[in-house]
């Protein structure tokens, strides 16, 4: 499926005027193929809304939301192509599983052509549209608000539309119900899938979440959508059993011929399960590409920090290029001077000779320790079987190193830490922007990334 959200926005009415909640603000995302699109940000930046907004269960404020190049604002949900499975899955407790997959086929019409005795489509004039077309044409004579010109260029749009339905026949339908035999066929089909053949006849009460969480995934793929939209579908489960779920859904997303967006607040979901993330803040995307991609090259700060356990490394420096290096120096009075040649291409208003205000992050997996290098004060270490993650300070911060080995350091001891060139990321003083280009050596802002939505 082809999915284009153009400016999308969301304001909430308040309950008082003045109160609106602006929950999304010019959502731009570009999709032309099947992939796995995830919503990662934290709680309340507007991740649900925008999901319901492409689902139609929430009105869009304003712009344009394209499917397979439809504006789709104004259809209704059941007319989407679209399938759903939220948090709280929400299975009817006194239908079987097979009934809980069924209900939501039994419930919908789908157009069929009219056959004939032979069994070839029924072709005839469509009356229904010929008397429409020729409303719209009188309506059009009658009008006083069209200039001349646009009265005469919508009678010729219409008369057009008009000459073709009362002289073509098409072929003739009607809305009918799935058949008993083809419910069936796509429940067993989506069992087979999920891997819940067995289950069929159980209640939800007698199955565990993980088997609830797969019934409700059977409920959304016996629709067939083009399009499936998740919302933090593995909240509820505990850790093991989600970590098995993502598995599940990664696979049953290369099973199916379908776009999926999962919208979770957990960064590592993010990192495993997405083609692409989009990553948001406060209604607003702030960087949108591959999972690598926005781990290498983070467009601000906000996005740095919000990807990566633990943390990135941030600590205020001044900045000064000079020549064919970098100079930076902690509020300590620590310096540190980096070859320019060996970073990514850094913007250039910072190589104006002067010096700058800036933020410094380093990756807790990109700090060593090395003779000579920065000093920093240890406080706590912990060995997490086959690495260390070792807390400190350096020029009043906090910081974490992680040792790929055991390491023990003790409380309060003295550390030298060094960082590589290639693995530092530079941000502007308000963490706004990265100075460092991306892979591609394009410098992308929040507002430019919005702008192009891919
Ligand atoms: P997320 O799913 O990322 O946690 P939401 O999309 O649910 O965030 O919410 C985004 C913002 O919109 C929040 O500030 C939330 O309080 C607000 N919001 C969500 N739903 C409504 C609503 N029905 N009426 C008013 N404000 C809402
Ligand atoms: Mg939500």
């Amino acid at each position: 499926m082809e999915l284009i959200l153009r400016d999308v926005c969301k304001v909430y009415p308040g309950e008082k005027k003045g109160r609106e909640v602006k929950a999304v603000s010019s959502f731009n995302l570009v999709s032309t193929k099947k992939e796995f699109i995830v919503f990662v940000g934290p709680s309340g930046c507007g991740k649900s809304t925008t999901l319901r907004m492409i689902a139609g269960l929430e009105d869009i404020t304003s712009g344009d939301l394209i499917m397979d190049g439809e504006r789709m604002n104004k259809v209704e949900a059941g007319d989407r192509s679209i399938a759903m499975v939220f948090q709280n899955y929400a299975l009817y407790p006194h239908m079987t599983a097979y009934e809980n997959m069924a209900f939501g086929l039994k419930n919908t019409k789908i157009e069929e052509k009219v056959l004939d005795a032979s069994g070839k489509p029924v072709y005839e004039i469509d009356k229904k549209n010929v008397a429409y077309l020729k409303r719209q044409i009188a309506k059009i004579q009658k009008s006083k608000k069209m200039s001349p010109e646009e009265k005469q260029a919508q009678l010729k749009r219409y008369q057009k539309a008009y000459d073709i339905a009362s002289t073509t026949p098409v072929p003739v339908t009607k809305m009918v119900h799935y058949s008993k035999q083809e419910i069936s066929a796509r429940i067993q089909e989506a069992a087979k899938i999920l891997g819940i053949e067995d289950l069929l006849s159980r209640k939800p009460k007698a199955m565990s979440g993980g088997q609830r969480q797969r019934v409700a995934l059977g409920r959304a793929i016996v629709r067939r959508p083009k399009l499936f939209l998740l919302d933090e579908p593995l909240s509820n489960l505990d850790a093991k059993l989600r970590a098995q779920m993502r598995v599940e859904i990664s696979r049953l997303y290369h099973a199916l011929d379908a776009t999926f967006i999962y919208v979770t607040h957990d960064q590592v979901e993010a990192m495993t399960m997405g083609d692409r993330i989009v990553v948001m803040r406060g209604g607003v995307v702030q960087q949108i590409d591959t999972p690598t991609a926005l781990f290498d090259y983070p467009a601000n700060r906000f996005v740095a920090g919000f990807l990566g356990t633990p943390q990135m490394n941030f600590f205020e420096v001044s900045l000064l290029c000079q020549g064919k290096a970098v100079l930076l120096a902690f509020p300590d009075g620590q310096k540190v001077s980096l070859p320019l040649a060996k970073m990514r291409k850094i913007r250039p208003e910072y190589l104006d000779g002067k010096t700058h205000e800036a933020i410094l992050g380093i990756r807790p997996e990109h700090l060593f320790f090395a003779e000579g290098g920065l000093k920093a004060k240890a406080t706590l270490s912990e060995i997490l079987g086959s690495q260390t993650q070792v807390y400190g300070t350096l020029s009043n911060r906090q910081i974490v190193v992680e040792a790929p080995d055991r390491v023990k350091v003790g409380e309060g001891e003295e550390m030298e830490v060094a960082f590589l060139p290639e693995k530092v990321h530079l941000f502007s003083a308000s963490g706004e922007v990265s100075i460092l280009a991306n892979g591609k050596g394009e410098f992308l802002s929040a507002p430019e990334v919005q702008k192009k939505g891919e």
